[in-house]
């Protein structure tokens, strides 16, 4: 298995630590908002990448971390009042409600960042023992870079220019660092800030700590494969990847892998030019499989480009798929014949050559499109051998392979009954048309068909309000 690594540039033969195990680490998000597209694509990516390991009988130890305590989480709270503690579960709880409709499994472990306060404080202290950071004067604690001899390994970046670049960047009370490349491991807190006592100030920790502290508590000092977005390769991972190794004397991570990044109209996503979508308002017009489909459809290194028409072409793919797979499933329980019939092991034989075309582009550094069109190859010589005249044993077989195959990319080939919210919103319309009519009958039936479809209902003063349970 080949995997394309950021620290070397070249791809590479994937070799575990420990033979048969994978320790994988993905940057997860901060939780201060309903998560975006773009931040669904490394989740996405790198679930597929879980699954395809575990498929060859690796057994994976995924840990993705929520940041949790951070300047917009805490500027959110200000603004409503409440502790950013409420702030970041609250969002937490949303970031998991879409990673479960995008077919994304629970990580092994997702720890929080203000709940491993202890380790970053432990960490910070070996640093400084060793020399690898001071203190400044107003109990700042920065990470000295000149220190560490492999600093600006991973970004191949030209340390010189980005000092000089970065000087003229220093924002105020930073002039107290030794080098314009150092980095915050803990600062003092500013008034209504969450804090934590420490030898230095109250205060709280850096954003790159977090990170080196939750992969070495859950992971180990050494792990296989550190994994997030391309922004995050610098300086967050370059500063991951100095803390770690200053601290813990052992090479870090051995592979690194980032995606690329999500666009829309050819342009980054932002707020500003107004072309941004949270997965939720992708949700209000498809099952999230489709956008699954999409983002898998290129290969996870390019630029991908998200548009209204790569979506309904990705909603035609997958309903290829399913179509396939629902016509597979008819067939077999009408089948007449039990036992393969002549030719159709031959056949059969044949269709392994699409489990290894997939399992070829997979291998190349996780070629999704390619694997894709191994799929849809398999799901045309389903389409044309398959008939009402064959056996039961033959379209079980295709429709296992189809599943298979389908479930290593993390999508569903049963058909699912998903609700949009428009339809949601047409049947609670129609549920207060039957109370107006006094048909109460009605209006309790069209209730427990949306629980059924998973769909609480509340009434409450201002109008009927819907949740997804
Ligand atoms: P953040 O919450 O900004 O730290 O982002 C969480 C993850 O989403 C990181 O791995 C980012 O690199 C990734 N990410 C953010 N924006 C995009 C985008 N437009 N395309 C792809 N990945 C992104
Ligand atoms: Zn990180």
């Amino acid at each position: 298995m080949k995997i394309y690594n950021t620290l070397s540039g070249k791809k590479e033969e994937f070799v575990p630590i420990e033979p048969g195990k994978v320790r994988m680490y993905v940057c997860g998000p901060t939780v201060y908002n309903l998560i975006h597209i773009g931040n669904a694509r490394p989740m996405i990516v790198f679930d597929t990448v879980r699954r395809y390991m575990e498929y060859k009988g690796y057994e994976v130890n995924f840990v993705s971390n929520f940041t949790d305590v951070d300047d917009k989480i805490i500027k959110k709270a200000m603004e409503e009042g409440v502790d950013a503690s409420v702030i970041s579960r609250r969002y937490i709880e949303e970031c998991k409600k879409d990673m479960e409709a995008m077919h994304v499994r629970p990580a092994t472990s997702h720890p929080l960042a203000t709940e491993e306060i202890a380790g970053m404080l432990e960490m910070i202290q070996t640093l400084l023992d060793k020399n690898h950071a001071y203190v400044a004067a107003d109990g700042t604690v920065y990470f000295r870079t000149r220190s560490f001899d492999g600093y600006g390994k991973l970004s191949h970046k030209n340390l010189d220019d980005l000092r000089s670049g970065g000087r003229s960047l220093l924002v105020s009370g930073e002039d107290q660092k030794e080098d314009a490349l150092d980095f915050v491991l803990w600062k003092p807190k500013k008034e209504g800030e969450p804090y934590w006592e420490s030898d230095w100030c109250q205060g709280r920790p850096g954003w790159h700590i977090e990170c080196s502290v939750m992969s070495r508590k859950y992971l180990g000092e050494e792990i296989d494969i550190h994994a997030g977005g391309e922004d995050l390769i610098f300086p967050h991972h370059e500063n991951e990847i100095a803390q770690s190794e200053a601290a813990n004397g052992k090479t870090f991570a051995r592979y690194w892998m980032h995606n690329g990044f999500l666009n829309i109209d050819h342009k980054k996503m932002s707020k500003s030019l107004g072309n941004f979508f949270t997965v939720r308002d992708i949700a209000e017009q498809y099952d999230l499989q489709v956008l699954r489909f999409f983002m898998l459809s290129a290969h996870y290194r390019s630029p991908l480009n998200f548009s209204q028409e790569l979506m309904e072409a990705a909603g035609n793919g997958l309903e290829r798929i399913v179509t396939c797979a629902e016509n597979l499933k008819f067939l077999s329980e009408h089948a007449e014949q039990e036992q393969l019939l002549d030719g159709e092991e031959a056949l059969l034989r044949e269709a392994d050559g699409f489990r290894a075309g997939f399992e070829e582009a997979m291998e190349d550094d996780f070629n999704t499109a390619d694997a894709i069109s191994a799929v849809f190859d398999l799901v045309r010589f389903a389409n044309t051998h398959a008939s009402s005249e064959s056996s039961r044993a033959f379209l079980s077989a295709l429709l296992a392979e189809i599943r298979m195959l389908s479930d290593i990319l993390g999508l569903v080939t049963e058909k699912q009954e998903t609700l949009l919210d428009a339809d949601i919103e047409a049947m609670i319309a129609q549920r207060q048309e039957a109370r107006k009519a006094k048909d109460f009958v009605r209006a309790d039936a069209i209730r427990s068909e949306l629980l059924e479809k998973g769909i609480a209902l509340e009434d409450t003063r201002e109008g009927v309000k819907w949740k997804r349970v």
